[in-house]
């Protein structure tokens, strides 16, 4: 069987049509749906995203502005420029840009953003909604997940569903998602680090979502241990999810994002490309190629859940100047 390749590019642009076409219609009404992302300081990853946040907003009519502070701002002070615009009615929605410079407790500042204008479905009263049904916003990469299995299989009542991972901003959330049904719910285990026998329960899940990032840890983690000069082993990056843990015909959406080498020379050193730099690679928690024979719809790593997690930003965003409205 060759498995269907669930195309999250594809799944993302159809969001986005919606997504831009509420934007047009806030605007006809004056509420112009307008996300300010808030920054500490500098950073070449945090840049990476305000780009791609500014890019992906213009697409679709939604207004961005980069609020940039400096990188010693005091926390009080920082909390005080969240309170002014969630006081602001022309901001609909916001984002906090992490990481935040040492000293700055990151949750503390997140939750003083009004529980209206959290775009990325995080404070704890969104995380409420979502335990109790009826939010307006949850967790982007939780919602995309689901999404991508709703498109693929939009009946999931009953399911044996099996997801790997328990964080408060992806596993937790997905699970939670899957519950929001009272009558059309799949069943639901959920699988982590303390899990006694991951297989038993990735062999029955006729649905899997794996999040946990296991193969890029073990990479950090080698890196820190050489860094600091111990003699250590290549580690093993083989994913945590291998072909003989799947059941025949299941689905799978591959949540994580793992930046690993792509190969060690014999002294433990990552290989190198042509131009004298690491060759690495990304790929998910689940072996994608030994899957492909077995399951009948897959996520792929690039591809997948990441576009998707985009397109649900912007989808919140017109959530939340609508509850802003
Ligand atoms: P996290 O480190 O907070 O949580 C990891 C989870 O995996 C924990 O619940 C842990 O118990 C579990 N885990 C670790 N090792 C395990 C093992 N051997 N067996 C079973 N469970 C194990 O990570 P996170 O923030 O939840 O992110 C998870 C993955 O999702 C990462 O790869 C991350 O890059 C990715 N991610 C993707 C997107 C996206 O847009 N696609 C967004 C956020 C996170």
């Amino acid at each position: 069987m060759a498995a269907k390749i669930i195309d999250g590019e594809a799944v993302a642009d159809q969001i986005k049509q919606h997504v831009q076409e509420d934007a047009n219609d806030l605007k006809s009404k004056g509420r112009a749906p307008h996300l300010v992302a808030v920054q500490v300081g500098e950073n070449p990853a945090s840049r990476m995203y305000t780009k791609m946040q500014a890019k992906n907003c213009d697409s679709v009519g939604i207004e961005y502005d980069l609020r940039t502070f400096p990188d010693d701002i005091s926390q009080a002070d920082l909390i005080s420029e969240i309170g002014k615009l969630n006081d602001d009615d022309s901001v609909t929605g916001m984002i906090l840009q992490m990481p935040l410079p040492r000293g700055i407790d990151a949750r503390q500042v997140q939750v003083t953003i009004a529980p209206e204008k959290d775009v990325e479905g995080m404070h704890p009263v969104n995380m409420g909604r979502l335990f109790y049904g009826g939010g307006h916003v949850a967790p982007c990469t939780p919602m995309a997940a689901v999404e991508l299995l709703k498109k693929t299989e939009p009946d999931i009542a009953g399911k044996e569903t099996v997801v790997v991972g328990h964080s408060e901003i992806v596993g937790k959330p997905i699970a939670m998602l899957l519950l929001e049904s009272l009558d059309a719910s799949p069943t639901v285990t959920v699988c982590h680090i303390a899990t006694k026998d991951l297989a038993a329960h990735t062999r029955r899940a006729e649905v899997l979502f794996v999040a946990a990032g296991v193969s890029q840890a073990r990479w950090l983690g080698y890196n820190r241990r050489r860094k600091k000069g111990e003699d250590v082993e290549a580690p093993d990056l083989k994913p945590l999810v291998t072909a003989d843990m799947l059941k025949e015909g299941a689905i799978v959406i591959d949540v994580a994002i793992n930046r690993i080498p792509k190969g060690f020379d014999e002294n433990g050193e990552p290989v190198k490309n042509k131009k004298g730099k690491r060759a690495m690679k990304t790929v998910g928690d689940v072996d994608y190629e030994g899957a492909l024979d077995k399951v009948a719809a897959i996520t792929p790593v690039p591809g997948g859940v990441g576009p998707v997690t985009v397109a649900m930003l912007l989808k919140n965003t017109i959530a939340c100047a609508k509850a802003t409205g």
